[in-house]
């Protein structure tokens, strides 16, 4: 490809509306375009990256057996109100009505589709264990589409279903995509680390995300210093060390006490001199319109994913001010457990081991002290309902080792379903027994479009993006330093061919550019390998090679260049 014929538009600028690193890069590499929020053209250059993380992606998943098939994004609302989801979904998905006003929607993901068309096509347990799966577009109505591809309301994904007839099947397929999970991001060139997972909307048991390491991600991952337990935060249980101090607390008074112009938890320890670990907070959250209050030790920080799976409800939000207000008849920073009529109320397990606390009084600018917890308030039922923290005790090998945190992007995710599906869609096959028995199934999802990003987010210096040789768009840039020298021109030419009939992706910069643009370019869109054609060329028949990731650069006589760019491409 000569750089002359390429649609590559790189920007010289920092995009204003770009906030993470790889949205900038692909913005300013030539490779993306925003269409609309969340929504994105591909240029050549990202679309040649996509089409190799798809091809690895593809390769893996049918050497587990995964059959490639493509299903419709286009659904009829009917198949989702027969699983129950149609509700469920809410405002993520995008639903549409044709013309004779039947409702449709975008498919978020496809589990319905697929079990009906297994359903209708496979009736016998020795067609099975069948995996199926698609690269396709996807349509999700995220609340806060952002970060350019890693959270897009149009992106492509993976998606990949195994049916199987019995649990031990699953677990086998699910150990089998797993594998091909790891090797997946092993050949992208990219560090990851697998946790175990919160369900959501999905559904099932089982289920672990693929995390690309980068600092920038959107998911915090607490990991074992000495088993291997690592888990997304979202999910992470927490293990209770701390000793029930029921003797401490005993001898103490309950006493009202003044508190003036304190209201935050610090702001309490800090007058009363004691620390947020004796404070008990109580939260209030409306719970599908209803009131919870939520009572966590100070030092804590509540985890709303294991609150909204313990309620098992749809909508989980802070309570407003105002009906915090009414129930409690104080200003949030004074409120407490107390004397609370007609309002559920749960406790983190931490919060029943402490043996005196202090309190909001429910009346401003008053706290209590001294009061003991499961005497002097009650609560409904104590649960596991606190983030976990870097520190932490490891709930997996008992506190042998502590938590540590990184940060990482969600790339994918793998679910086992069980019947959850099968079930309410009344998917059947017969068993070896002549019995009907509904689909054992697990799914699994890869965003290919997510995993472009991450590349760039875990691999990039200030000058631009450092593609892993596997993904990159092209693996070398030949550049004349001066394209008005017709013979240097000549030369680079030549090499540009060479390497062309040797089946090496290049790209020839034959821009009328100076030459220190056409570098920076080089730098931008990531090439793994640059070669300057330069006068030395023309003297003594040399080049200089440069790799992208390691800055090395060497001079290297002309003929030698085809077999080194080989060499480099195959070990890497
Ligand atoms: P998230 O928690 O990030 O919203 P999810 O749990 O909703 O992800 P899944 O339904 O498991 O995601 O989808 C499978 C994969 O698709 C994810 O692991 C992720 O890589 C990708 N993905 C999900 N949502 C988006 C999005 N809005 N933009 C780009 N990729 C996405
Ligand atoms: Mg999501």
């Amino acid at each position: 490809m000569r750089a002359t014929s390429l649609l590559a538009p790189t920007l010289r600028e920092i995009p204003s509306e770009a906030e993470v690193i790889s949205h900038q890069l692909l913005l300013r590499a030539g490779m993306i375009r925003k269409t609309a929020a969340g929504v994105y053209s591909y240029l050549p250059l990202a679309w040649r990256v996509l089409i190799k993380i798809s091809q690895i992606v593809r390769e893996e998943m049918n050497m587990v057996g995964g059959q490639e098939l493509m299903l419709p994004i286009i659904q009829p609302a009917e198949i989702w109100q027969s699983s129950g989801r149609w509700d469920v979904y809410g405002d993520e998905m995008f639903r549409l009505k044709d013309r004779h006003h039947r409702s449709f929607c975008l498919g978020p993901t496809h589990e319905e589709i697929i079990t009906l068309q297994v359903k209708q096509e496979v009736k016998s347990y020795k067609q099975l264990p069948l995996l199926l799966y698609q690269i396709q577009n996807k349509y999700r109505d995220e609340r806060r589409p952002r970060f350019g591809l890693m959270r897009g309301r149009e992106f492509i994904m993976k998606d990949l279903y195994s049916f199987d007839k019995d649990t031990e099947g699953l677990a086998l397929s699910y150990q089998r995509v797993y594998a091909a999970y790891s090797r997946v991001f092993k050949r992208c060139g990219l560090a990851y680390r697998v946790v175990e997972a919160d369900a959501g909307a999905i559904g099932g048991s089982v289920n672990h995300e693929f995390m690309v390491l980068a600092q920038s991600g959107e998911a915090e991952i607490v990991f074992c210093s000495h088993c291997d337990y690592a888990a997304n935060v979202e999910r992470a249980e927490s293990l209770s060390t701390s000793i029930p101090e029921e003797a401490r607390g005993m001898g103490q008074v309950m006493e009202l006490i003044s508190t003036p112009g304190v209201r935050t938890v610090d702001e309490v320890a800090l007058y009363l001199q004691i620390s947020p670990s004796q404070i008990v907070k109580t939260l209030f959250y409306e719970a599908d319109g209803e009131i919870i209050a939520v009572l966590l030790r100070g030092d804590h920080i509540i985890n709303e994913v294991k609150l909204a799976n313990i309620l098992q409800c749809r909508d989980l939000r802070m309570a407003a001010d105002d009906r915090v207000a009414q129930i409690t008849g104080s200003p949030t920073g004074y409120v407490g457990p107390m004397h609370l009529r007609e309002v559920r109320i749960l406790a983190d397990q931490e919060v029943a081991r402490m043996g005196v606390a202090v309190i909001g009084a429910n009346r401003e600018g008053f706290h209590y002290r001294g009061v003991k917890p499961g005497i002097d308030f009650q609560w409904e039922a104590e649960h596991d309902l606190r983030l976990a923290q870097a520190g932490d005790a490891c709930p997996r090998c008992q506190g042998q080792g502590n938590l540590e945190s990184v940060r990482g992007i969600e790339v994918g995710h793998l679910f086992q379903l069980g019947t959850k599906y099968s079930s309410s869609l009344d998917a059947t096959f017969t068993d070896e027994n002549g019995q009907q028995r509904p689909f054992i199934m697990g799914c699994y999802g890869i965003g290919v479009s997510r995993t472009m990003a991450a590349a760039i987010e875990q691999n990039h210096d200030e000058n631009g993006i450092i593609w892993p040789v596997s993904i990159a768009p092209y693996h070398v840039v030949v550049i004349p330093v001066s394209s008005k020298d017709s013979l240097q021109m000549d030369h680079a030419t030549s090499l540009y061919q060479w390497l062309l009939e040797a089946g090496i992706e290049v790209v020839l910069d034959d821009r009328d550019e100076r030459a220190g643009v056409k570098f920076m370019d080089a730098d931008l869109i990531g090439y793994p390998i640059r070669i300057t054609v330069g006068k030395k060329t023309l003297t003594n028949g040399t080049v200089d090679i440069r790799y992208r990731k390691t800055k090395d650069e060497t001079a290297l006589p002309v003929e030698d260049v085809v077999g080194v760019v080989r060499k480099f491409i195959r070990s890497s």
